[in-house]
């Protein structure tokens, strides 16, 4: 028998991932299943975009491509950090990867030794534990509170941090929470790391643009913070690219420069097409695919106030991305429909089967009382989904 690394056998498969294949396998044997579990707009990529990468084909754009991004796109990314961001890169601090996720994944098998710790806030988005434990790194869970915004303080920050320390993640806006940090309150986190200047931040910026509150804000804006920041972002979210697979870094050098040679032995420079649509995407102002945000917005409303009719379902008002990350603990304990709910993961499936619809237990993003539900979905799909669930739980 095929005996398997223990690297593999210890490492959960990803959460989103599984529910949304078991989701498209019911659809293939016929059930009506309404997928909420995936975060994935379901927008067409713009046309402005599919034309770059025609384009591209046709100019033959077909070689290996540089391992960190071609110097254009590269140039597109430090232009974008600019404009929208007021952070000042230099080509050498950009490494361009496949997807956001590749680049966090170097990210942890460039920085972690055995042991060292990552400080997460909970909920966090659900691979952040499995790429740390990959590379040896023990994750440091920090539970935050509905109450506060499923926010980390200050305070907590302080309290978890070790000389084992070696960095935090955390995404804002925040898949799954919505959370959206303000500059003060990253300043203030900042204020806590400037004690502990080894300490990395990784701070993932995905959902930068898929903010409804507006001032978007950047750990590396802070000048004291700016060489000891990583700036995750990526394509896939704000330009419903996420089968394109291009995200990047804007890095201290000395960090880009491992991730380029990691990204080198493993999968070499992301793919040729993909890029050169980017560069297109990112030199055009965010303003071309306002709409789309503007449409998530009017979900948000929907999904918040439709939910807000189930007894049970306690949450908070996300300021961004496109999740609602509900409390469902008021089930915990009950039987439904013959079932026992013990836990967030018996719920979800619980909706799986009797309410056929797909959402994502809260343990895969670290908070065992919450369901995570994906609206990036049509208006008519949230409603006929939600009145599903209710009927299912009342
Ligand atoms: N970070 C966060 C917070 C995400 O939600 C995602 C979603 N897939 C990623 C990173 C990875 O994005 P991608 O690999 O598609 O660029
Ligand atoms: N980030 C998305 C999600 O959280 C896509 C799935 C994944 O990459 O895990 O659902």
């Amino acid at each position: 028998m095929t005996q398997l690394s223990e690297r593999v056998l210890n490492m959960a498969t990803s959460a989103t991932l599984a529910m949304a294949a078991k989701a498209r396998e019911l659809k293939a044997e016929g059930k009506d299943i309404i997928g909420l579990s995936l975060g994935e707009p379901d927008f067409n990529t713009p046309d402005f975009i599919k034309d770059a990468a025609i384009q591209a084909i046709n100019d033959n754009y077909n070689s290996y491509t540089p391992v960190d991004g071609y110097v254009e796109l590269k140039d597109a990314i430090i232009t974008k950090f600019k404009r929208d961001n007021n952070l000042n890169y230099q080509r050498s601090q950009i490494v361009v990867s496949t997807g956001a996720k590749q680049a966090l994944a170097n990210i942890a098998a460039v920085l972690l030794n055995k042991g060292d710790e990552v400080i997460l806030p909970c909920p966090y988005w659900v691979s952040y534990s499995d790429i740390v434990k990959l590379n040896e790194g023990i994750p440091v869970e920090v539970k935050t509170s509905i109450e506060n915004d499923f926010k980390l303080t200050p305070q907590q920050l302080e309290a978890a941090i070790t000389p084992k320390t070696k960095m935090i993640w955390y995404s804002s806006p925040c898949n799954p929470s919505g959370s959206v940090y303000s500059q003060d309150e990253l300043r203030a986190l900042a204020d806590v790391l400037q004690k502990y200047p080894n300490i990395i931040v990784v701070s993932d910026e995905i959902y930068e643009h898929i903010n409804f509150i507006g001032g978007h804000a950047s750990m590396a804006q802070f000048d004291d913070m700016f060489d000891r920041t990583v700036t995750v972002n990526g394509v896939s979210k704000a330009f419903a690219m996420t089968g394109w697979r291009i995200g990047y870094i804007g890095a201290p050098e000395t960090i880009a420069r491992a991730c380029n040679k990691m990204q080198g032995q493993i999968t070499s420079g992301a793919n040729c097409i993909a890029q050169r649509a980017v560069i297109t995407a990112l030199n055009e102002s965010p303003s071309r695919v306002q709409f789309m945000i503007d449409e998530f917005k009017a979900r948000r409303e929907l999904i918040l106030d439709l939910l807000s009719a189930i007894e049970g379902f306690k949450t908070n008002v996300p300021e961004g991305a496109f999740y609602v990350f509900p409390n469902v603990s008021y089930f915990f304990g009950k039987t439904l429909k013959g079932q026992l709910i013990e836990n967030a993961t018996d719920f979800s499936l619980y909706l799986l089967e009797h309410a056929n619809v797909a959402t994502v237990t809260g343990a895969a993003f670290g908070n065992p009382d919450c369901i995570r539900i994906s609206y990036a979905a049509s208006q008519e799909q949230i409603i006929e989904a939600i009145k599903r669930i209710k009927d299912a739980v009342s």
